[in-house]
């Protein structure tokens, strides 16, 4: 682990910021205050750039565009396949422009740059022609009904969606919201993270030279309290689409319910289990379980922070994860040879190093790690803990950071039964040869996706979401697009009809 080792610039030339107001009815305005708030940089803990700060005038302004461009404007209106090629034209546009959007989400989020080069902002792009393609075939059913009448069904566009979206995946949560939601010819509204502001402002300039029109999709930097609560309560928002934390899920509910009853779909916090029985491969097995907790430095929501081993294997497993984090290099996100690179920002830092000191205490067994890194920046070593129960604070509560529990099992009921004793059922994983135990558990575990012999990996067409306190609903494939959407019934009577 070696912290901050060179200077950026010998590793990427960071662009000069162009974009730091809000963007509101197809241009770039200041907030109604004047207010501006820093981002910071996890790498250094300094600022790095000042942005508009919106809040719920802002919010107001912003739904009002959203609202004129839905309920007058052409984006609905025109077909779905008019609709497509605007947003693969937005698609191209991130493409020419990878390099300089990975930057803004390595500066702002402690990503690996390479991670946001050649995968997530790509895979935005992704996004949007998967939906693109998707937005000519949202169609609804013709229903034949009983003698003497007619009826089908109409699948509109919800209206107004306010998207509130989390600082870990900054680009590809964007997408995940927006893109469905265009393609069912839905206007947007969008509070990026506090942390994370520049890549949405970057994205609403692509949108708006694709040809997206104005109000259609409109981007509010600001704080969750202030212009995220104000999008939640707000009586012309017609659903709001949440990624975030269970306890800011928990309010954005409350807040549409006590509002216009607007629906809302959560994609909340996990404490996802891994589940390695004694047959498998156990060189693959760490591989799997290491990136499973410390891709991303842990800050990811399925992140399999829970790791079950059974004993025939534990001792050897714990060895050997050891010895790959001790060969995992902390450092600048921007280094090419740096796996791991800052957390977020000083809060959640602090929260994490708290988590591992309670994990000290409530008696588990610090195999790695424990400690920040340098004297700047938010870095944390990959930090292992063995002989974890249940009962303890580090396996039931999210910590979303660099932090893996190792807990030691016999069978593979017992197995089931500790990793389904959670509040959480986002995702789970199980690694083993044999077959009829991959699939019993990926039946038994309450969560939405379960890994077998893998872990982590994604397709755009395979649905995402959470069962239990992880949330509702589905982000990604087809079936995403059933959030953006009304469902309207319409029946005619045939007259002197035999049928
Ligand atoms: P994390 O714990 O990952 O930071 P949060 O759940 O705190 O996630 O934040 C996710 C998003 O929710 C951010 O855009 C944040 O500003 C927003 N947010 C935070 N508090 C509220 C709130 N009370 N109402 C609406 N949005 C909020």
């Amino acid at each position: 682990c070696n912290g901050n080792s060179k200077d950026t610039e010998s590793f990427v030339k960071i662009p000069p910021l162009k974009f730091s107001k809000l963007f509101i009815n197809g241009k770039f305005v200041d907030s109604v205050s004047g207010k501006t708030f820093e981002t910071i940089d996890p790498r250094t803990g300094e600022a790095v750039a000042r942005v508009s700060e919106g809040d719920k005038e802002d919010v107001d302004l912003a739904v009002k565009a959203a609202r004129q461009a839905f309920d007058h404007g052409p984006w609905p209106r025109m077909s779905g396949s008019e609709r497509g090629s605007i947003m693969m034209k937005f698609a191209d546009l991130i493409e020419q422009n990878i390099e300089e959007i990975a930057a803004l989400d390595t500066i702002t989020a402690g990503k690996l740059f390479s991670h946001c080069k050649f995968i997530e902002v790509p895979v935005a792009a992704r996004i949007l022609r998967y939906y693109a393609g998707a937005a000519d075939k949202i169609h609804g059913t013709v229903l034949k009904l009983a003698k003497g009448i007619q009826g089908h069904t109409l699948k509109e566009p919800i209206g107004v969606v306010g998207s509130i979206i989390p600082w870990n995946f900054p680009t590809l949560m964007f997408f995940t919201k927006a893109a469905p939601a265009l393609a069912a010819g839905c206007t947007v509204v969008v509070k990026p993270a506090e942390q994370t502001p520049l890549s949405a402002l970057y994205y609403a300039h692509l949108a708006h030279l694709a040809g997206i029109p104005e109000g259609v999709l409109n981007v509010v930097n600001g704080f969750g309290e202030t212009a995220g609560a104000a999008i939640s309560s707000h009586m012309d928002v017609d659903k709001v689409s949440f990624t975030g934390s269970t306890e800011v899920g928990r309010k954005i509910m409350a807040a549409a319910a006590a509002s216009n009853l607007k629906p809302v779909s959560l994609e909340l916090g996990g404490k996802s289990p891994l589940i390695i029985f004694e047959d498998a491969d156990i060189d693959e097995a760490v591989n799997i379980a290491f990136n499973g907790i410390f891709y991303n430095k842990g800050e990811v929501c399925v992140a399999s922070s829970r790791v079950y081993v059974q004993e025939g294997i534990y001792e050897k497993f714990e060895k050997k994860l050891v010895e790959k984090a001790n060969a995992w290099i902390v450092g600048d996100p921007f280094d090419p040879q740096v796996n791991q690179g800052p957390q977020i920002d000083k809060k959640q830092f602090e929260k994490i190093l708290s988590y591992i000191e309670h994990g000290k205490r409530e008696g588990a067994t610090l195999l790695t790690g424990g400690k920040p890194i340098g004297n700047k920046g938010f870095y944390i070593q990959p930090t292992i803990f063995s002989d974890v129960n249940e009962d303890m604070t580090i396996a039931k509560e999210e910590i979303f950071g660099p932090v893996m529990s190792l807990m030691k099992f016999k069978t593979m009921e017992e197995a089931i039964k500790r990793a389904n004793n959670t509040a959480y059922g986002l995702a789970a994983g199980v690694i083993t040869k044999n077959l009829n135990v991959a699939n019993t558990v990926s039946r038994s575990i309450r969560a939405g996706f379960i890994w077998i012999n893998c872990y982590c990996r994604f397709d755009l067409d395979c649905p995402y979401g959470g069962y239990k306190t992880s949330g509702f609903g589905r982000d990604f494939g087809l079936e995403a697009l059933n959030q953006y959407v009304q469902i309207k019934s319409v029946i005619t009577p045939i007259h002197d009809s035999p049928w």
